[in-house]
C-alpha cells in the first residue's frame, strides 16, 4: 500500500495533539469529582466551567445555556424529545424536520409519531435543501418545534438557517437545529441565527468520541434528559466527563478560531477533487454545487456498486464512505440520496469523500489518480453497466445537469 489517505472525516476525526494534551491532565492528576468541595474537586470543576465558556462563545450563546452531553445523538434526542414532551400538556403536538435528517433526528421524530405527535417531514428538492417557504407553509397553530440540520452529513448541502430561523421566530415557534456537521465549518451565531437549541458532537472536530453538548436558548421550555444528579443544572444527571469535555472545548477553540481559512483551505482541495472526479464519464455530483460544506465531495457513478468501490479504495489506502448501504447491513440505499431523487440504481452507486484539517493537496491527486482506475474496473464486471452502454436502461437525466461544464463555478463558497 504506497499511501493512506483518511478522507472520511464526516464520519470522524482523529483527535489533534492540542486536544489530546488538553485532556491529559484530567485523566490522572486533576482527577476529582467536579462536585466535590475539596480543593481536587474544585480544580476539576473550574476547567469544566471554563470549557462552557468557550463553547458557548464560539456559538455566540451564554455559558448557562450550555449542556454538555455524550454525543451529537443524544444531544438531538433531548432537545426534539425534551421540548415536545414539555409542550404537549399545551396542545403542541406537531414537528416539522426534513426527509434526510440524520438517524438521530429521524428516529427521535418516528419515536414521537408513536407517543402520538405529528411530524411533518419536508421535501429537500434535487438540490438537497430545504426551502424557507415550505417551512413556513408547514407550520400550524400545534407546532411545538422546527428541527432542520444546519448542513447535511452525505452531500453536505448547508440549509438556509438563519432564514428559517425567522420564521420560527415570527411564528413563535421553536427552532432546534443539528450543526453536528456545520460546527467549524461554517459561522454560527444563535442569537443572530434565531437558533433555540443546536446540537453538536467532538468527534467531528477533532475532539473524542463520546462527547457533545447542545445549546438551549434561556427560557427554553425543556424536561430533563437524564434524572440523578445536580450536574448540568440538574438536567442531566451524571458525573461529568471532564476531559473529553474539556477536549471537546479545546476543539471548538482551535475550529472556530479561523473558520475562513478552513473554508478556503478545504473547499480548494475539494473544488479541484469534484472538478477532476466528475471528468469520469456518467458522474455525477450530489447537492447544490455552491451551498456546500468546505470538506464534503458527494459522487454518483452509473453502473459501480458504492460497497465495492469502497473496498476497492480502501485496498489502495484510502477511507471513504458510501450512502449505498446503511449500517444496519440492510441493502437499502441511504435516505438522503432517495430524498433528493435519485432511483435506488444510482443511490447505490455513491461515494462520499469528505475533507478535513489534515488532508493536503496530494491526497486529493492520489484519489484523482486512483479513482478512475477502479471505476473502469467496477464497470468492467457490472451487469448494469452492460445494460447502460447497450441503452436498455438510462439513467442519463440524472446525470446531464450535475456533470456540465467543467468550469470553476466549484470555487465560489457562499455561506
Ligand atoms: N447528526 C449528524 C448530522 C451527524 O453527522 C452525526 C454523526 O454522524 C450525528 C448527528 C450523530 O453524532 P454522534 O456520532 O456524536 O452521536
Amino acid at each position: 500500500m504506497s499511501r493512506i489517505v483518511y478522507a472520511d472525516n464526516a464520519a470522524t476525526t482523529r483527535v489533534s495533539e492540542q486536544v489530546l494534551e488538553s485532556m491529559l491532565p484530567f485523566y490522572r492528576e486533576v482527577y476529582g469529582n467536579p462536585s466535590s468541595l475539596y480543593t481536587l474537586g474544585q480544580q476539576a470543576k473550574a476547567p469544566l466551567e471554563e470549557a462552557r465558556e468557550k463553547v458557548a462563545k464560539c456559538l455566540g450563546a451564554r455559558p448557562n445555556e450550555i449542556y454538555f452531553t455524550s454525543c451529537g445523538t443524544e444531544s438531538d434526542n433531548w432537545a426534539i424529545k425534551g421540548v415536545a414532551r414539555a409542550l404537549k400538556g399545551k396542545g403542541k403536538n406537531h414537528i416539522i424536520t426534513s426527509k434526510f435528517e440524520h438517524h438521530a433526528v429521524l428516529h427521535t421524530c418516528e419515536a414521537l409519531e408513536k407517543e402520538g405527535f405529528q411530524v411533518t417531514y419536508l421535501d429537500v428538492y434535487e438540490n438537497g435543501l430545504v426551502r424557507p417557504e415550505d417551512v413556513e407553509t408547514a407550520i400550524t397553530e400545534n407546532t411545538a418545534l422546527v428541527t432542520i440540520m444546519y448542513a447535511n452529513n452525505e452531500i453536505g448541502t448547508i440549509q438556509p438557517i438563519p432564514e428559517i430561523g425567522e420564521i420560527c421566530k415570527k411564528h413563535g415557534v421553536l427552532f432546534h437545529t443539528d450543526a453536528v456537521q456545520a460546527v467549524g465549518n461554517v459561522e454560527i451565531n444563535v442569537k443572530d441565527q434565531n437558533i433555540d437549541l443546536l446540537s453538536l458532537s467532538g468527534h467531528k472536530i477533532h475532539a473524542p468520541k463520546g462527547v457533545g453538548a447542545l445549546y438551549v436558548r434561556t427560557g427554553v421550555p425543556l424536561q430533563n434528559f437524564i434524572d440523578g444528579g445536580a450536574q448540568e443544572r440538574a438536567r442531566r444527571g451524571g458525573t461529568e466527563n471532564v476531559a473529553e469535555i474539556v477536549g471537546l472545548a479545546t476543539a471548538m477553540e482551535l475550529a472556530c478560531a479561523d473558520i475562513p481559512g478552513r473554508i478556503q483551505r478545504l473547499s480548494a482541495m475539494r473544488d479541484k477533487l469534484i472538478h477532476e472526479v466528475l471528468k469520469v464519464d456518467r458522474a455525477r455530483l450530489n447537492g447544490d454545487p455552491i451551498r456546500r460544506l468546505p470538506g464534503n465531495a458527494s459522487f454518483c457513478f452509473q453502473g459501480v456498486e458504492g460497497e465495492s468501490l469502497l473496498l476497492l479504495l480502501d485496498l489502495k489506502g484510502i477511507s471513504a464512505s458510501s450512502g449505498s448501504a446503511c449500517t444496519s447491513g440492510s441493502l437499502d440505499p441511504s435516505h438522503v440520496l432517495l430524498s433528493i431523487g435519485l432511483p435506488h440504481e444510482v443511490a447505490h452507486g455513491s461515494l462520499r469523500l469528505s475533507l478535513g484539517d489534515e488532508n493536503t493537496m496530494e491526497d486529493v491527486d492520489y484519489i484523482i489518480e486512483t479513482l478512475p482506475g477502479i471505476i473502469e474496473r467496477l464497470r468492467s464486471m457490472s451487469p448494469l453497466w452492460d445494460a447502460i452502454q447497450t441503452g436498455k436502461v438510462s439513467y442519463d437525466k440524472y446525470f446531464t445537469e450535475r456533470k456540465a461544464p467543467h468550469t470553476n463555478r466549484f470555487l465560489a463558497v457562499e455561506h
